[in-house]
């Protein structure tokens, strides 16, 4: 089993057998080598079912209603893309009740586990008013502690320029100086996010509203490089960013900005292709040396498909050019490593949470050669099975 680096691969033990004690793992080896569990009280044979860790998604965007396929068709008849379609959304979002919007909610987070998901980041970021986005925040929590997925929650304030607000600038404003005092005080968000992109906020912006975030304890991530390369990796990394997601168009000098850093590269080539956008760099930052995650980036408007990470993962080895292995880990390892959780998560190794998959495929390449259609058969979150035969999806 790999441990010393989050990117590499979970490694590969044919035949193989694990020990899980109080929700954790307690081991991993051959058979012959198992140790002696003289309490063990519920033993498993998964036969030749492939078995990962539960797949750590990374980047979503949960919150919100209405439906925006028609906007996808226009694009692709050849409207250009603006982003304009957020307000859209956003406008919707505010119309709905929180009894509905939890259903949504939890109806797209149990999609999620029911693909194998285990462990979620989901964001606000379609109420843009600071009262919307607290509320956006509040129902993440509420649906999450109804679900056994493990739910990451992310403020995303800065998404778009509300209507009400007199410019971006004057929105950033308010977000740094009002929304994140806010949501942290009240515990609301691990961490706060920035689409900091052409049209949207500035580079400038975006560092007066993620140093608003650090000094209240929250962490840092960014959409980047997605429309245009602005600067925004160079940026993520000066202000220790755990993450900059997207790089649809990050360059040579954008990858050797990352390499080394620290930061992690969240890919999300789902809505690059509903967009017929540049893909990102996968190759380059792998070869960099760069922790890659793989991501859904499920939303309101450039890609809907909610339990889709096995979709995801195929696309990393086929259109991003990385192996099954690195497909794999980046959706497992690299995803952990893309929300601060490296040390508990997306690894089938002693002393990692016991979230584990058993998948109708037995090799990894199945994710390529079946795009899409690998699901699993059994789930574990914490040693608990919450997906399997005898049961339906809990928390349902
Ligand atoms: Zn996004």
């Amino acid at each position: 089993m790999a441990q010393a680096h989050p990117a590499d691969p979970p490694g590969v033990i044919s035949p193989w057998a694990m020990v899980v004690r109080d929700g954790r793992i307690a081991w991993v080896g051959a058979p012959a080598d198992a140790p002696r569990e003289p309490e063990a009280d519920v033993g498993e044979d998964l036969g030749p079912a492939l078995v990962t860790p539960g797949l750590v998604d990374a980047h979503t965007h949960p919150v919100y209603a209405g439906d925006r396929s028609d906007e996808t068709a226009a694009r692709l008849a050849g409207a250009p893309y603006t982003g304009g379609g957020i307000l859209r959304t956003v406008t919707a979002t505010r119309a709905t009740s929180d009894d509905e919007l939890r259903e949504l909610v939890a109806e797209r987070l149990r999609a999620q586990l029911a693909a194998g998901t285990t462990t979620v980041e989901a964001k606000s970021g379609y109420g843009l008013s600071s009262q919307e986005e607290l509320r956006a925040l509040r129902i993440i929590r509420e649906v999450g502690a109804t679900l056994p997925l493990r739910v990451v929650p992310t403020l995303l304030g800065a998404h778009a320029v509300p209507p009400e607000a007199a410019s971006a600038a004057a929105w950033a404003e308010t977000v740094a100086s009002e929304m994140i005092p806010a949501a942290a005080a009240e515990g609301l968000a691990v961490f706060c996010d920035v689409f900091c992109d052409r049209g949207f906020f500035s580079p400038a912006e975006a560092e007066l509203i993620l140093r608003a975030a650090r000094a209240h304890g929250l962490g840092v991530r960014m959409h980047a490089e997605q429309l245009a390369r602005t600067g925004a990796a160079e940026l993520a990394v000066r202000l220790g960013a755990v993450s900059v997601d997207h790089l649809e168009q990050l360059d040579p000098a954008g990858v050797a900005a990352l390499s080394g850093s620290g930061v992690v590269a969240t890919l999300l080539p789902a809505p690059a292709l509903v967009m017929r956008d540049r893909l990102p760099p996968a190759r380059a930052l792998l070869d960099a040396g760069v922790t890659v995650a793989l991501a859904s980036d499920a939303n309101a408007g450039t890609f809907g498909g909610w339990g889709q990470m096995p979709l995801v993962m195929g696309l990393g080895a086929t259109a991003l050019g990385m192996t099954a292995d690195e497909a794999l880990a980046a959706a497992t390892a690299g995803g952990a490593a893309s929300l601060g959780l490296s040390a508990d998560r997306g690894r089938l190794a002693a002393g990692f949470a016991a979230d584990i998959v058993a998948w109708d495929a037995e090799h990894e390449g199945a994710f390529a050669l079946r795009l899409g259609a690998v699901r699993p058969i059994r789930v574990w979150i914490g040693g608990e099975e919450v997906l399997g035969p005898d049961r339906t999806l809990a928390g349902g």
